[in-house]
């Protein structure tokens, strides 16, 4: 079983219509996969956050 660092499950999904995130723990909660706003089109995302790297 793996852990990540931080984030549980590592994936995170975000619905298209209201851009809420979902992750895996709220899936699992949820009897269908969509968002709590109804909406069941999600697209995957990645949940660890870009770091902008200054190159001065
Ligand atoms: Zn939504």
């Amino acid at each position: 079983m793996e852990s990540s660092d931080d984030t549980f499950g590592g994936v995170v999904y975000e619905c298209v219509r209201c851009a809420t995130p979902v992750t895996n723990e709220d899936l699992a909660a949820l009897p269908e996969i969509k968002c709590i706003c109804g909406y069941r089109i999600l697209k995957k995302r990645r949940s660890s956050v870009v770091k902008q790297v200054k190159s001065v």
